[in-house]
């Protein structure tokens, strides 16, 4: 068994020879200018780990072949450098020893090489990204070529597309008379690729010929380190370029369409954090505002936050749940953490390509690069521009969209969308089986879930109906009254105030279905705090609805029995409503345990021929859900009630008081009110899917709890048979992309049984 490979070895395996040795052997292959190299592979590191030994006979041979290749000998003309591999890209974080000229170097340095694999860094940064500490490093020796040499010479970085935008088209930086390392480095500022076209028409041609080659293979943007050694063109790297949300939806979109991949790949390679990221936020009306100063455009989109100039303070302020922008000259592999603890990321030096801008743009978080008119002083904690200073803990707002920082707060909006988002969201809809609906109960929200393709409302609150002043005082007015007359009054009011939200409602839905969810809040929620009035009956009342537990007291279905004429009003305001318009109506009712509720409320609704379900957020509901089914039309999973009901804990104080240590002592891995616990909740929800669906076969179920917008719970939905969700309008895309990968997954992994059922039986 060889452990040392040359290029003439076939060998691709990245698990031998690491994504950088085995990215080299391709493109030995497809015959572009690489250095001549030979890789010394991971199963040589493992031995290295185990024993300390390197295989020396090997490597002295493929050092001897190498010095016969370029016809140089090693310290007469023949220098190499000595890379890291990894199998996970792991960029800047190992070890790379540059010119070394004798075979003893070559050795203490491959070890070095080998050793850095377990440097503080490295270990952070697999940590950060989920890499098994167990992968290890190949070690590469390549013949050096020098950036450095002549006028003719330079070194750069190239995109096959714009890595922030997924434009089509050469992107990258260039510096002449350079190494690699003065380019990462940021110490100086490099001309942009583009600039080749006019100035060495024939280098940008060499180089357009060799992205689309590199494309054809991999089918995928790539990252290509490339030097000039007098005019002529080495590529030394390439790997699969990090990306912006925004590029990474218009490279997979594009790409399907250039027929490289297909569209399910294409739907398959966005991630859920590259929609999220790419629905940037920006600054609602830049032009009333003039910039303290501007940078490099690095990572698109605005925010806004106190500065810090420290990585480890910016780290401090995120366990303080604070939001901080990070302020530095660079940024380096070492401030790994700090950046992904900050919001945004400002720097005074280095180009589009330095260490700030792609971390960031991988991240989706905003980034200013190259900044030079700032000056900071990390001492002082500040920095100066345009005769101002800004001090540690001053609130900015950065654009990496535009470049420009400006002091205070602005307010900033979420963003549209594009094209391409909505065409691979349209392919989606392809794949999916599960309904996206939107949680939304006012007119813009609806409009809102309509453009971002909400396919029905599935969460219609009617609480925050009666929040305007005039609404408040007629439920007031309600709680308040003391005779009957005084009481129908208020009815009245009520229900004509309903009825026009349900017009308005029902016209902005256009026919799309909605579910109403009658009142779940107590009433004293409606009421001032008793210190509040100084209205002696008022403050009677008060006392009187006060509660000890008013999350688990008097509200829900609860309040409809014992004051049915709330939900009556409610229910005859929609009735009303749906005959001045036409519209798809189901009603839910919140906090149920029993099918005798659920048979008090269907009596309300008489022959007004609503459709009625039941909200599925108590776990005795869960356990009664056979008999629920019976009566219901449809179940809808409460999943943030009925997350605090399986907890016994409220999320208000679990991530107020120690939701976060439980967290960071990993006794909880996720916080359940954001990620659906499959292992309790989601156990619940299916056992009381699968009794319900005895009963009812047709029973559609739907989950409306924030969880139903994150895409790993959304597999789990997919998984357990629930046939909708419906969840904040901003996390349709997302949820839609997460809908339609499941989809998909499901279907290649039946494809794969098929086959293996064929090979089975076939054999
Ligand atoms: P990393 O994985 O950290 O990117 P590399 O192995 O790519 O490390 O090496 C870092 C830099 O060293 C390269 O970007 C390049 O500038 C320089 N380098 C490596 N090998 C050579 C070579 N054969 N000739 C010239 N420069 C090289
Ligand atoms: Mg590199
Ligand atoms: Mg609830």
């Amino acid at each position: 068994m060889s452990i040392v490979y040359q290029f003439t070895n076939a060998c691709e395996d990245k698990n031998l020879l690491g994504n950088k040795g085995a990215n080299l052997v391709v493109m030995n292959k497809l015959r572009l200018p690489v250095p001549p190299e030979f890789v010394i592979s991971i199963d040589a590191y493992k031995e290295y780990k185990r024993s300390g030994n390197l295989p020396l006979e090997e490597i002295k041979q493929a050092l001897e072949a190498l010095e016969q290749r370029t016809g140089k000998r090693l310290g007469q003309g023949l220098a190499v450098s000595v890379r890291s591999s990894a199998p996970a890209s792991m960029p800047g974080m190992m070890d790379t020893m540059l010119d070394v000229k004798e075979a003893a170097d070559v050795l203490t340095s491959i070890k070095r090489v080998f050793d850095s694999w377990d440097n503080p860094r490295a270990v952070e940064y697999r940590r950060l990204n989920r890499i098994p500490v167990d992968l290890g490093t190949a070690a590469i020796i390549q013949a050096m070529v020098f950036g450095d040499l002549d006028e003719k010479s330079g070194t750069g970085v190239m995109f096959t597309r714009n890595p922030s935008t997924g434009e089509r088209g050469l992107f990258g930086e260039y510096l002449s008379k350079a190494k690699g390392e003065d380019l990462v480095s940021g110490r100086r500022t490099p001309q942009p690729i583009s600039s080749f076209q006019s100035e060495m028409p024939d280098l940008y041609a060499q180089l357009k010929e060799v992205a689309i080659i590199l494309e054809n293979h991999f089918h995928d943007m790539q990252d290509v380190e490339f030097t000039i050694e007098s005019d002529r063109l080495y590529i030394l790297q390439t790997r699969s370029g990090k990306r912006s949300g925004q590029a990474a939806v218009k490279i997979a979109v594009d790409m399907a369409k250039e027929g490289l991949i297909s569209r399910e790949e294409a739907i398959l390679r966005v991630s859920a954090d590259d929609v999220r990221a790419f629905l940037h936020r920006r600054i609602e009306s830049p032009e009333k505002y003039k910039p303290i100063a501007r940078g490099l455009a690095a990572a698109h989109g605005a925010t806004t936050a106190a500065v810090v100039f420290d990585p480890l303070e910016a780290v401090e302020a995120k366990r303080r749940n604070e939001r901080v922008i990070l302020v530095r000259p660079e940024t380096n592999p070492d401030d790994i953490q700090g950046i992904s603890a900050a919001v945004g990321v400002l720097t005074s030096r280095g180009g589009l390509t330095s260490h700030a801008a792609i971390v960031t743009r991988a991240m989706g978080k905003p980034c200013i690069c190259g900044t030079e008119e700032v000056k900071i002083d990390l001492e002082a904690k500040q920095f100066e521009t345009r005769g101002q200073t800004v001090k540690k803990g001053d609130v900015i707002t950065i654009d990496g969209s535009t470049g420009s920082i400006y002091l205070g707060a602005l307010p900033l909006v979420e963003s549209e969308g594009t094209s391409e988002l909505a065409e691979l969201l349209t392919w989606a809809d392809g794949f999916k089986r599960l309904t996206v609906k939107a949680n939304a109960d006012t007119v813009e929200a609806i409009a809102l879930a309509k453009k971002f393709g909400a396919e029905g409302i599935g969460l219609c609150r009617t609480e925050r109906q009666f929040n305007a002043p005039e609404r408040l005082a007629a439920i007031r007015a309600f709680i308040l009254a003391e005779t009957e007359t005084q009481k129908e009054k208020a009815l009245a009011l009520l229900r004509e105030l309903q009825k026009e939200d349900f017009v308005a409602i029902f016209r902005e839905l256009q026919g799309m279905p909605i579910i109403i969810r009658l009142l779940d809040l107590p009433l004293h929620e409606f009421l001032p705090s008793e210190a509040e009035t100084s209205d002696p009956d008022l403050k009677k009342r008060i006392a009187e609805l006060c509660e000890t537990n008013p999350m688990l007291g008097h509200r829900g279905v609860r309040l409809a029995v014992t004051s049915p004429e709330i939900y009556q009003m409610q229910i005859d305001a929609i009735a009303e409503a749906r005959a001045e318009v036409e519209a798809n109506v189901s009603i839910m009712v919140p906090q149920v345990i029993t099918l005798q509720e659920l048979m008090w409320v269907k009596g309300m609704i008489k022959d007004k021929g609503l459709k009625i379900g039941v909200m599925m957020e108590t776990v005795r509901a869960c356990m009664r859900a056979g008999w629920l089914a019976k009566e219901a039309d449809f179940f809808s999973f409460g999943t943030n009630d009925l997350t605090q009901a399986v907890y016994s804990f409220s999320r208000e104080d679990a991530e107020k008081k120690f939701l976060t240590t439980y967290l960071e002592a990993g006794i909880l891995k996720d916080n359940p009110f954001l990620v659906l616990d499959i292992k309790g909740v989601g156990r619940l929800m299916e056992t009381a899917i699968s009794w319900a669906r005895k009963e009812k076969a047709s029973l559609e179920v739907g989950v409306c709890g924030e969880q139903a917008g994150e895409p790993r719970s959304i597999m789990f939905l997919h998984s357990a048979g629930v046939d909708s969700v419906s969840c904040s309008p901003f996390r349709i895309p997302i949820a839609k992309l997460a809908a339609a990968q499941v989809g998909i997954m499901e279907k290649r992994l039946a494809a794969e049984e098929k086959r293996l059922a064929a090979l089975v039986t076939g054999g």
